[in-house]
C-alpha cells in the first residue's frame, strides 16, 4: 500500500491524499482547497501530481471546503469515478462547492471551477451510511462518526490485495471536540496498522471557558445601547450552534428577547435547513430542544437576510444589534462590508468563536491588529475584540492522544492538517506517552510505501 500526501502536510488547509493498493488501483481521499494566505491559496493553482484519470474512486470525510473544495479539479483533469460520502455530507457539500463557485464569480477572483463544474462533480457523489462497509477502488472502507460537523467521518480503509503486513489504515478526517453542542460523540477504533490524524490543536489544550456565559456577557453589552456585535461564523455548524446558545440564552431570559439577531448569510440559513433535515445525525440535546420548542435554532427576534441590499442597509439602523455572517475567517462574504463599517466604531464588539487561519483577517483582529486592510482600504480597530476558543469543534491535544491511545498495533503514524509547531508538539507526546515510535510529519507531494 502506498500513500501520498497532496495536501495538509504542513498546512490546516488542502487536505487530499491518494491512497494505492498493493494491486496498483488508487483511490482519492479528499480534495480540499488551501485557503489562508495568498502563498498558501497559490497551491491550489499548481499542476495536480497525479494522473486524475487513473483513481477508481474517490471518498470524502466531510463537507468542509478545506476537504471537499478541489474535487471539481480532479473532475475537470479526467476523473470519473464515484464519490462516496455520508448523507448529510452529500447535501453540505453540494451547498459548499455550488456557494464557493459563486463566490469566486462575485469576487471577480480567479476562479477554480464554475458552477457547472461543481454540479458535474455533485453528479458523482453516492451516498453511505456509518458502519456500512463499500468498496471503493481495491479497498474496503467504513465510515465512522469523527463528531466534528454534521456527517462527518473517520475512515477505517482495509486494503484487500495487500503487498506488505500493513492492511489497514485508519483516517482520523477531523476530530470533533466531545462533547459537541448539536452532534454525537467521536467513535473510536480499536485497531489499525497505519493512521494518519489530524493535528490542527496538537500543542494545545482548549480552555475551560463558559462560552454560553461569554455570548451571553457579549450580547449584555450592547443589548441597551445603540451598538452591534458582530459574529463572523462558519456557515456549517458553528452557526448553528451560536443559533442553538441564543435560543437558550433568550429562553431563560439571559438577554432580552428584542434584541434582534441577523443571521446575514444565505449559506448558513441553507446550512441550517439541511441540518434540520437530518436531525437523526444530531444529539439528544437537539432532540430535546426540538421537542420542547420545536425548533432548535429558532427563537424571537431572530431575522434572517437574504438580500445583499438588506445587508448594506443594516448600516443604517440604529439600535442594539447582533450580526452573524460568514465567512468564518472573514475572508470573504458579508461579514467583510460589516467589519469595514463597524470596526472603526469604538461602541462595537467582535467576538470571534472559530478557529482562525494563518494571514486571515480574522486571525490579525484576533492578535490584536489596531490597523487592518479591507478592500484595499486601511481600516483603524478601535472595536473591541473577544475571542473564545470553547467552541472549537476539534479535538486538542489531549483529546487527540486519547483517540490515538484507543487503536491497538499502531505500526507507522502520520501527522497532517496541523501548523509546523502543532505536529511537533504531539508527535513528541506520541513518542513519550504512547510508545509509538515511527511517527512521520509529512511534506506536500511526499509519497510513503506503507
Ligand atoms: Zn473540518
Ligand atoms: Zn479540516
Amino acid at each position: 500500500m502506498k500513500v501520498k500526501f497532496l495536501g495538509a502536510a504542513g498546512t490546516v488547509t488542502g487536505s487530499s491524499y491518494i491512497l494505492t493498493s498493493g494491486s496498483g488501483t488508487s483511490i482519492l481521499i479528499d480534495m480540499g482547497m488551501f485557503q489562508g494566505t495568498q502563498e498558501i491559496e497559490k497551491l491550489n493553482y499548481l499542476p495536480y501530481e497525479y494522473d486524475c484519470r487513473m483513481i477508481t474512486d474517490a471518498v470524502l470525510t466531510h463537507a468542509h471546503l478545506d476537504h471537499c473544495g478541489r474535487l471539481p479539479v480532479a473532475v475537470n483533469k479526467g476523473f470519473n469515478g464515484k464519490i462516496y460520502m455520508t448523507p448529510p455530507t452529500r447535501d453540505l457539500t453540494e451547498l459548499s462547492l455550488l456557494d464557493s463557485a459563486q463566490i469566486a464569480i462575485n469576487d471577480g477572483k480567479k476562479i477554480l471551477y464554475d458552477r457547472g463544474l461543481a454540479q458535474r462533480t455533485i453528479d458523482r457523489f453516492k451516498t453511505v451510511g456509518y458502519h456500512e462497509p463499500f468498496r471503493a477502488g481495491d479497498f474496503k472502507v467504513t465510515f465512522r462518526d469523527a463528531g466534528h460537523i454534521v456527517g462527518s467521518a473517520s475512515l477505517e480503509i482495509e486494503d484487500l490485495q495487500p503487498d506488505s503486513e500493513i492492511r489497514k489504515i485508519v483516517f482520523s478526517g477531523d476530530l470533533g471536540n466531545t462533547p459537541e453542542d448539536l452532534v454525537k460523540p467521536t467513535e473510536f477504533f480499536s485497531e489499525a496498522d497505519a493512521v494518519v490524524m489530524e493535528s490542527t490543536y496538537g500543542d494545545r489544550l482548549h480552555p475551560e471557558e463558559d462560552a454560553v456565559t461569554m455570548l451571553q456577557e457579549e450580547i449584555n453589552a450592547i443589548e441597551w445601547t445603540d451598538s452591534t456585535l458582530l459574529i463572523p461564523a462558519f456557515a456549517l455548524e458553528r452557526t448553528q450552534e451560536i443559533l442553538n446558545m441564543i435560543m437558550h440564552l433568550k429562553r431563560a431570559g439571559r438577554v432580552r428577547q428584542e434584541t434582534p439577531v441577523y443571521l446575514d448569510s444565505p449559506m448558513a440559513e441553507k446550512a441550517t435547513m439541511i441540518y434540520l433535515s437530518h436531525l437523526d445525525m444530531l444529539n439528544e440535546h437537539i432532540h430535546r430542544d426540538l421537542e420542547e420548542t420545536g425548533s432548535p435554532f429558532g427563537f424571537p427576534g431572530l431575522e434572517v437576510v437574504h438580500k445583499r441590499g438588506h445587508s448594506m442597509a443594516l448600516h443604517k439602523h440604529s439600535g442594539a444589534k447582533v450580526i452573524i455572517a460568514g465567512s468564518g475567517m472573514m475572508t470573504g462574504g458579508r461579514i467583510v462590508s460589516h467589519a469595514a463599517f463597524y470596526l472603526r466604531d469604538p461602541n462595537t464588539r467582535l467576538m470571534i468563536v472559530g478557529y482562525q487561519g494563518e494571514g486571515t483577517l480574522g486571525r490579525q483582529l484576533m492578535e490584536g491588529a489596531k490597523e487592518v486592510v479591507i478592500e484595499n482600504e486601511v481600516v483603524s480597530v478601535r472595536a473591541t475584540i473577544t475571542v473564545t476558543h470553547a467552541l472549537s469543534s476539534h479535538a486538542d491535544q489531549d483529546a487527540l492522544l486519547d483517540w490515538v491511545g484507543h487503536i491497538r498495533g499502531v505500526r507507522k503514524l502520520f501527522l497532517t492538517h496541523g501548523e509546523d509547531s502543532s505536529r511537533t508538539a504531539l508527535q513528541q507526546r506520541i513518542i513519550k506517552d504512547l510508545g509509538i515510535s515511527d511517527v512521520t510529519l509529512p511534506v506536500l507531494n511526499q509519497e510513503v510505501t506503507l
